[in-house]
């Protein structure tokens, strides 16, 4: 499963930008534009939250106080368009985990919460038995003996087929999880990820079996 964001901007373009890159990097993202809206999305369950201070209702340090005082103990990474110490240790003091000075890369971003998601624990990784686990943090298999890393695509994919073990997962469904919207993917790429997975999987000492049903989709034994 991938980690949930929720990331709370009211530039609507930077909030579209991130939400892009952000669903490309395999981050499962909804957005909010205010402090009133975050607060009323922070009910859903959620692993970790992008948060701009200067919002048009609220400040961000009070939304995020609101946060911890219903317990919600998730990481959160202010976004903010000052650099001032004043401001980093007041975010810190309102409960804030990170800060990321505006303007930003977003791989900074997420090189960020992928190090917050880590502390914090983040999602609990799925298992796949063998002692192997699916970390969204660090986008790879952890096995008793290391790691062996995925590429974005071949995550999606195995968090996708991960949610019905056991049952035949169509290839609509496979496509649409691990490519972003709109993508041409050829008709054989599927299988070529799928291959690539088997021998990944089979290279993290898995013993679970990726079969092709033929002309319908995949199944994780
Ligand atoms: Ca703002």
């Amino acid at each position: 499963m991938e980690a949930r964001l929720l990331v709370v901007e009211d530039d609507h373009g930077l909030r579209d930008v991130l939400a892009r890159a952000l669903r490309e990097e395999g981050f499962e993202v909804r957005t909010a534009s205010d402090g009133r809206s975050a607060l009323l999305s922070a009910q859903q369950p959620v692993d970790a939250v992008v948060l701009d201070i200067g919002l048009p209702d609220a400040d961000g340090r009070d939304v995020c106080a609101a946060l911890r005082a219903r317990e919600v103990t998730v990481p959160v990474i202010f976004l903010t368009a000052r650099d001032g110490v004043t401001d980093r240790l007041s975010g810190f003091s309102a409960g804030g985990d990170d800060y990321l000075a505006k303007p930003f890369h977003v791989a900074e971003l997420v090189a960020r919460l992928r190090a917050v998601l880590r502390r914090s624990g983040g999602v609990p990784p799925p298992s796949l038995g063998d002692g192997l686990t699916l970390d969204p943090a660090v986008h790879a298999l952890r096995a008793p003996g290391g790691t062996v890393p995925l590429s974005p695509t071949e995550f999606r994919l195995l968090a996708c087929l991960l949610r019905a073990p056991g049952t035949v997962v169509r290839r609509r469904e496979l496509l649409r999880a691990a490519w972003p919207d709109g993508a041409i993917v050829a008709d054989n790429t599927l299988d070529q990820y799928a291959a690539k997975l088997r021998r990944k999987l089979a290279e993290a000492g898995s013993t679970r079996r990726l079969s092709a049903v033929r002309g319908v989709g995949y199944r994780l034994g």
